[in-house]
Parts: C-alpha cells; structure tokens; sequence
C-alpha cells in the first residue's frame, strides 16, 4: 500500500480550494504514519495532542470533517464501535469477520464485476468505502470444519 506524503496531500488540499493550518497538517502526519491502517478520530487526536497538547480535540475532529468534504479523507465503518479515518489515496475496500473481528484489506477492483452489474441493473452506484464488508475469515472457517 503505497502512502502519499504529507506534501502531496496538502497539495492536493491546496488544488482543491483548501488550507492546510498547523492543526490540519498534523491531522495528515497522523493519518500517513497510519500507513495501510486505520485510525479512529480520538486517536488521532490522542497522537496529534501528544506533540501539540494545545491543538484542542475539537479543532482535529473539525480537521477530519473538513479534510472528508475536500475527497481528501474518508471515515468508514469496519464493524460495531467508532468510525476509522483513512486517507483516500489507498482507498480499498474493508472484509470484516464478524466471529474473530479480524479486518482484511480488499484489493481494489474486487468487486468491480459487482459494481458494474449493479450499475447496470439498477443504476446504482455502490460505495464500497462507507461500511465494510462481514462475513467469515478464513481461519474462522477452517475452525468450523
Ligand atoms: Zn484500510
Ligand atoms: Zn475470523
Ligand atoms: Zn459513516
């Protein structure tokens, strides 16, 4: 999974029409260290308050929202419990096992055959980011046999 850096998303943010303050630019370090993973907005704010304890948890959480309404962020459901904040360069779709919670990362065009029949049948566009998909891990599996 390859990561932008933290100036290729402030550039894309600056292409768009956006600003990047001090808060913003944590937020993003934040979000590029999580490389492949995910975290959620109050660990975010956690590690961002750890360099910058005066940056108010408020101020992050708006940072999140703004960078999400830039297409520069996205948060997504994996399962019960908080949403994960990812950036959406790397975007991939989430498989969550619903006995073991383990979450698998979803090649990208995994579901393009879905996407496009979907499409075709009903015009509907299917956003595979929002909310992961559950279902039965391997291993979970394999213990049932
Ligand atoms: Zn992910
Ligand atoms: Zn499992
Ligand atoms: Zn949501």
């Amino acid at each position: 999974m390859t990561q932008p850096t933290v100036d290729e998303v402030i550039g894309l943010i600056r292409e768009r029409g956006g600003r990047a303050s001090r808060a913003g630019r944590k937020v993003i370090e934040s979000l590029t260290a999580a490389a492949g993973d995910h975290r959620t907005a109050e660990e975010v704010a956690d590690e961002v308050r750890r360099h910058s304890p005066d940056i108010h948890p408020a101020t992050i959480y708006r940072n999140l929202e703004r960078l999400e309404a830039l297409g520069v962020a996205y948060h997504t459901h994996l399962g019960h419990g908080p949403a994960q904040w990812h950036l959406v360069a790397g975007a991939h779709p989430h498989l969550t096992c619903e006995r073991c919670g383990h979450v698998i990362e979803a090649p990208v065009g995994a579901f393009d055959a879905l996407r496009s029949s979907l499409w075709q049948s009903t015009g509907f566009r299917v956003d595979l980011r929002h909310f992961a998909l559950t279902g039965t891990c391997a291993a979970c599996v394999a213990q049932e046999r």
